[in-house]
């Protein structure tokens, strides 16, 4: 079965601090044939909505990913993407930010950031009082995710039950997304309709982002492409649990997963 990781992170975001040639020995050393390099681009200022103004430092980022490619690039297949976050905050800002990127391989769209009501909290500091609250919280995400679903502009949507990682794991509730039925199934439609696919986020080993319900759903829509990505920040988690969720897609009723060159998929057999 081919393998491959396509949501991590390396020393290039600012939240990880592994350079993208120890990720890369990692995947070699889990056993996986391709790894794509996903690190942080955001319009705002992290933990704020304040747009960025200064450039991305692209250079730093295409050095770093030819060092990993001179060091271990005859073992295993490197990609350079990028998970773009938060653009719902300012599409035509995030676009000028983007102008003067490297050609890259791969984008996944994602949203961190809960909206105006909530003062744009990062959802790392979203601290419900209760379930309904959460539950409010959780709504208010969705409709951040369909705004960027709607602009596009990116090969797929990153972790789509996001607050569930959060909420869950670490602020002790038990919650789903059931009851968010018709809202997922709009930004579903909308991502076909843009052409996007979406991410199966194995989470770490955690509960699969989206999980089961979500993914079926997808598929029954006509979702096909779908690429599964760890989210790792560190090399321990590079390829964790990828074959178990393959096995998932499988149940779900995928029959092909995807990988990315210059932004055009690549279909794999399941
Ligand atoms: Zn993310």
């Amino acid at each position: 079965m081919y393998l491959a990781d396509y949501h991590t992170h390396s020393r290039i975001s600012q939240d990880a601090r592994y350079p993208m040639t120890d990720m890369a020995e990692a995947a070699v050393a889990a056993g996986l044939d391709e790894l794509c390099f996903t690190d942080h681009i955001e319009p705002i200022i992290w933990y704020s909505t304040e747009l960025r103004q200064e450039p991305i430092d692209w250079a730093a980022m295409t050095a770093e990913f030819a060092a990993a490619e001179a060091a271990v690039g005859d073992r295993i297949r490197l990609r350079l993407g990028i998970e773009l976050g938060d653009a719902m905050w300012s599409f035509a800002h995030t676009e000028k930010l983007l102008s003067d990127a490297p050609e890259l391989d791969f984008v996944i769209g994602s949203v961190h950031t809960l909206s105006e009501t909530y003062g744009g909290i990062d959802l790392y500091l979203f601290e419900p009082k209760s379930e309904q609250e959460a539950r409010a919280g959780m709504r208010d995400y969705l409709e951040q995710v369909y705004k960027m679903a709607k602009w596009g502009k990116f090969s797929v949507l990153g972790h789509l039950t996001l607050p569930l990682r959060y909420l869950n794991e670490y602020r002790g509730f038990s919650l789903t997304y059931d009851g968010f039925e018709s809202e997922i199934e709009d930004i579903f439609r909308v991502l076909l309709e843009r052409g996007c696919g979406i991410e199966v986020n194995t989470n770490r080993g955690n509960a699969p982002l989206p999980g089961e319900k979500w993914l079926k759903m997808y598929r029954r829509l006509g979702g096909e492409v779908i690429t599964l990505g760890t989210d790792a920040h560190t090399p321990e988690f590079v390829g964790c649990a990828i074959r178990e969720r393959q096995q998932l897609l499988r149940d779900c009723g995928f029959k092909r997963f995807c990988t990315f060159e210059k932004m055009r998929p690549i279909f794999h057999e399941l």
